[in-house]
């Protein structure tokens, strides 16, 4: 017995000390020495999964070819393969048919949620709450590694202005500060707190992407060019992934963009000398689906072997199905283009990452039937992307007290072909979960009333699902079911409409250049109006829709975004009251598309009201220069007042924290949670500042009457910014503090630092 115990605590501390770094390296190192060239290429080599593993061997075409190097061991990593069985098998050929049994590492897109869907993200960056966002990503990785997946290409840390751009419902809004802390909480929630977690079964390395500026794309056009300056690529780019990487995030993902003419993935700027080089960044770059192959299309590589040489000097570490390192780049080494060097140091980072997952202790470790049962679908995965979707709802508008709705005693008529669809509220990226998998509103409503409640689909907007390369197909001349609807609309105390995006009208190549309501949904609101005012109008979008008609008639708006698996019960939990709303817009909503890009954070022109009757001032003749809803806006069903905004002193040294100080009042009937929010402005300085900028804010739950003081400390990194070379800053002069619950704050103060 002494002895056996003895062994299980030598193997014990054998194992802990194989997951130090030290170790690793070493490790790293006597494996590179025992590769040739191409299975160190092989590393860098990434498929989509390309046939049914656990069926017969392809023969021929593209996967008959994709399989052959696969036993070759020239694959190092697959994407999109989905369940344990499938991994296994392919972990099986890798590690038990190639000479040197390296182990795949197994990506896929879990970008909110794997089967049990979270909110799209940028209905959790509403929420506000790192800690629900943190446990948001912990389930998908819970139950994404339970499948056999190691791997996740998010958290997209992409901040975009412009609701054009489809993808914006997969980044957290526009704003770097609050998109820095939510970087780290989806890096923390995938992979762990510490580096020893990811080895954990239930953890996932994180990938930080698109680097960089991809939320830029001209127009929102989606993988259009991006011209941009230092200023803001320092100050609102890049700082979300510098969090990332702080956070301990293992990969990157480059970009499909050019950034000032030239591609992200062959961009060395971007790649070596910033993520590389100033940042250290350890792990290993992977790069967005063919961009090594993209750059002969841009104009940037003369073919495939120039562009793979351009991506790999650049710093992108492994190939997603572009198949040119496979292809090239043995050639590039031996022919002295491209040194060896380079390709040790990518394949390193790529083995180093697998060694920390554990995936040489035990490949199959992720591949476990049981677990993979227990986990996918489990009611603390329910509990928890409910609780996520609740608080990511957002009041924008309600007049007239219509919400919350009484349980009894109240006529209801609950409208719209998004009311009763259980797939459109899974959103954009949603690959591992199955249609009709999501609670709708009607079912969500019907466990509050019975009887009492009518359901009219009204016209069917939307035919069919469309495959992701089709357009979303609207259907504008169908109106079935308008005059039937209008009636029950008639006859109701309450109409609750539910309108808005499908689900795949948001998300990659979804770019719109009409940002209201899609098909004749707006016809159709308007008529539902004229037959009845109490109108509870519920959106589904994945981006800022512009509403400037409903904004100004419907008395009240509900922002439900697609909110997963979840969403009826969500939406149906405020609409009762039994949740108050709490969440606070991440990005600013205009009143019409000629707005975009608009956003919070913008410079002052040097005429920037209508002082002495200017009548040049920044404006549009035919617009209010403000957005509908701005950046951190959101409504309760109680009400909140500020005062008392304090600073400790008028006067700060350099090394000072400064502190800041409100009392916040919860005035209405009810109890309810305030996001409290705090921006900065440094008045004069050698780089011009935002007229605004988020350094603050804290969820605060209040019960009715309640009065709480919040504090914040400020330090150097609210105050300075990045110059045009890149370095931090931070400048004395007068600083402006500004308080409220929006980014239209209430209360302000000034302090002067010295
Ligand atoms: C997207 C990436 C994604 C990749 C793999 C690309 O089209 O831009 O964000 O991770 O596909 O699915």
């Amino acid at each position: 017995v002494a002895l056996a115990l003895l062994f299980s605590v030598l193997s014990l501390a054998q194992k802990m000390t194989a997951k130090q770094p030290e170790n690793i390296k070493k490790r790293v190192a006597e494996l590179l020495a025992k590769m040739t060239l191409e299975e160190k290429i092989g590393q860098m080599n990434q498929y989509n999964g390309f046939w049914e593993v656990t069926g017969p061997a392809p023969k021929d075409g593209n996967a008959a070819t994709k399989y052959e190097h696969l036993k070759k061991g020239w694959v190092g990593s697959m994407l999109t393969v989905r369940g344990v069985d499938q991994v296994r098998a392919v972990q099986k050929i890798a590690v038990e048919e190639t000479r040197l049994g390296i182990p795949l590492i197994i990506g896929f897109d879990v970008i909110h949620g794997y089967k049990t869907l979270s909110p799209i993200p940028l209905a959790e960056a509403a929420s506000w709450d790192l800690d629900a966002i943190k446990k948001s990503a912990q389930v998908a990785a819970a139950e994404a590694s339970a499948s056999g997946i190691n791997w996740t290409f998010g958290p997209n840390v992409d901040i975009t202005r412009d609701a054009r751009w489809g993808r914006i419902m997969e980044g957290a809004g526009e704003d770097p500060y609050l998109g820095s802390l939510i970087a780290k909480a989806r890096v923390t929630g995938f992979q762990g707190d510490t580096a020893a977690d990811l080895s954990k079964p239930n953890t996932i390395a994180a990938c930080a992407k698109h680097f960089a500026a991809y939320g830029f794309v001209e127009s929102g056009k989606e993988y259009n060019s991006v011209e941009m300056g230092n200023n803001t690529l320092f100050n609102m780019v890049l700082p979300p992934f510098k969090a990332a990487k702080d956070a301990g995030v293992r990969t990157f993902m480059n970009a499909f963009n050019l950034l000032n003419g030239i591609p992200a993935t062959g961009n060395e700027m971007l790649q070596r000398d910033i993520l590389k080089g100033s940042w250290a960044f350890d792990g290993f770059v992977i790069t967005d689906w063919a961009s090594i192959r993209e750059m002969v299309v841009h104009g940037y590589a003369e073919n495939g072997t120039d562009a793979a040489e351009k991506a790999v000097k650049a710093g992108a570490d492994m190939d997603m199905e572009s198949y040119l390192y496979v292809a090239e780049l043995a050639n590039l080494v031996r022919s002295g283009k491209v040194s060896e060097a380079l390709i040790d140091d990518a394949v390193s980072r790529i083995l180093t990452v697998k060694f920390e997952l554990g995936l040489f202790d035990d490949p199959y470790r992720y591949c476990d039937k049981k677990r993979e049962q227990a986990v996918i679908g489990s009611a603390e995965n329910h509990a928890a992307v409910l609780d996520m979707a609740r608080k990511s709802i957002v009041l924008l508008k309600n007049e007239n007290q219509l919400l919350p709705l009484k349980k009894n005693n109240q006529k209801i008529a609950l409208i719209g072909a998004l009311a009763a669809d259980k797939t459109s509220p899974l959103g954009s990226w949603r690959i591992a979960a199955d249609d009709n998998t999501a609670v709708s509103v009607l079912e969500g409503m019907q466990k509050y009333v019975g009887s009492n409640l009518i359901y009219e689909k009204g016209p069917d907007y939307f035919l069919g699902k469309p495959a992701f390369t089709e357009e979303v197909q609207i259907n504008y001349s169908d109106k079935t079911g308008m005059d039937r609807a209008l009636e029950v609309a008639a006859k109701a105390d309450v109409v609750v409409l539910v309108m808005g995006e499908h689900g795949f009208m948001s998300g990659e190549a979804r770019t719109r250049t009409e940002i209201g309501l899609p098909g004749f949904q707006q016809e159709f609101l308007e008529a539902v109006y004229r037959v009845n005012k109490n109108v509870v109008l519920v959106l589904n979008n994945g981006r800022p829709l512009a509403l400037p008609w409903a904004a100004e008639h419907i008395p009240s708006i509900v922002e439900a975004w697609h909110l997963g698996t979840q969403a009826g019960n969500a939406v149906a939990e405020v609409l009762f009251g039994d949740y108050n709303p709490s969440g606070k817009l991440p990005v600013s909503f205009p009143r019409n598309v000629g707005q975009c890009p608009i956003y919070y954070n913008h410079h002052n022109t040097g005429r920037p009201t209508n002082v002495d009757n200017n009548v040049f001032w920044s404006h549009f003749i035919d617009v209010d220069k403000t957005p509908q809803w701005p950046f951190g806006f959101g409504l309760s069903y109680t009400t909140f007042s500020y005062q008392n905004l304090k600073l400790d002193k008028s006067t700060y040294q350099r090394n000072d924290r400064i502190e800041v100080s409100v009392d916040v009042t919860n005035t209405g009937a009810s109890d309810g949670i305030e996001v409290v929010q705090l921006y900065l402005r440094d008045v004069t300085a050698s780089v011009v500042r935002p007229v605004k900028e988020l350094k603050g804010f804290e969820r605060v739950s209040l019960k009715k009457g309640e009065t709480k003081t919040i504090r914040f400390k400020l330090g150097k990194e609210e105050l300075g910014f990045f110059d045009n070379e890149g370095f931090f800053q931070v400048e004395s002069g007068v600083f402006q503090v500004f308080v409220g619950g929006s980014s239209q704050t209430v209360l302000e103060a000034r302090f002067e630092l010295k």
